[in-house]
């Protein structure tokens, strides 16, 4: 399956399944961030959470995962619409993972809604993996039995293989009592928990998860997106004191603005800066 994001109901509503694949994703995500080594598996894995995070919004919403971690010292920021729209960051290029110790730090999740703030909620990550933070996260704030499986695989020259997860979540029973209807759901979707990449795709193409008939609701296309271009920098540089603009003129004669996420670097010609100057400058001063 290309990028996407399925969403749909397991066994007329005992449970409800998100399936995520973002290989195309992170594998843009270490080439503009040029990431090495334990990099690349954790930024793959962050994409995964992050896209998982979004899996519920709808319309405008969008939803912000930013990982900070002390040990290794490394942060991740990734912004996600409700559309599919994906932009990641990782820093720095190389970090080194102990197996023993994992992953020291914290992720904060915001959803919000252009310039409304909907939700924010931190999860510390203690000594574990990605997943295990991600996993006590949801088990935290959804209040349900839930599965999670995150599955990044790295070729030998760094590139990501895979970058796949799926999140199946019980829903309320109507027909048994809610101990029972817990106890057989973990024993059909517990398996789940260790399913390889290819089995999790073949999966969901197929309809079937360990025998439960999935219905698809919906198939979103993952895609890279990003607010960057030649028109947002104008603005932004625009919106700065006319002082800046003038120092960047008598400096380099240009202003160079660097997008964080995709690296792209915009320039804009001392013509147009001057522009700017005049039309920030007050009338009166002339
Ligand atoms: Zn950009």
């Amino acid at each position: 399956m290309a990028d996407r994001l399925v969403r749909g109901i397991l066994g007329d509503g005992v449970a409800r399944l998100f399936a995520i694949d973002v290989t195309g994703i992170a594998e843009q995500t270490r080439q503009f961030h040029k990431l090495k080594k334990d990099a690349v598996p954790l930024a793959a894995e962050a994409i995964v959470a992050s896209v998982f995070m979004a899996g519920q919004i709808k319309g405008e919403e969008r939803v912000s995962l930013q990982m900070q971690c002390n040990r290794p010292q490394c942060a991740f920021i990734a912004d996600v619409d409700a559309s599919g729209g994906v932009r990641a960051r990782f820093t720095p290029e190389t970090v080194f993972l102990s197996d023993k110790t994992g992953l020291d730090g914290m992720f904060l999740a915001i959803k919000s809604l252009p310039g409304k703030e909907l939700y924010r909620g931190v999860t510390s990550i203690e000594q574990e993996s990605i997943i295990n933070a991600l996993n006590r996260h949801i088990g935290a704030s959804a209040q349900v039995d839930n599965i999670l499986n995150i599955q990044v695989g790295i070729s030998e020259d760094g590139s990501v293989e895979h970058a796949v997860g799926i999140l199946i979540e019980r829903l309320p029973s109507k027909e048994v009592a809610e101990l029972e209807a817990s106890a057989e759901f973990v024993v059909t979707f517990d398996p789940v928990r260790e399913m390889a990449p290819q089995d999790i795709v073949s999966a969901v193409n197929g309809g079937v998860v360990q025998g439960v008939t999935l219905e698809v609701l919906e198939r979103t296309d993952v895609t890279w997106r990003c607010s960057c271009g030649p028109q947002r920098v104008e603005a932004i540089l625009l919106s700065l004191p006319v002082e800046e603009l003038t120092a960047m003129l008598k400096e380099d004669g240009q202003a160079e603005v660097i997008c964080h996420f995709c690296n792209v670097a915009y320039t804009v010609s001392g013509e147009k800066l001057q522009q700017m100057v005049v039309a920030k400058t007050p009338d009166a001063i002339h």
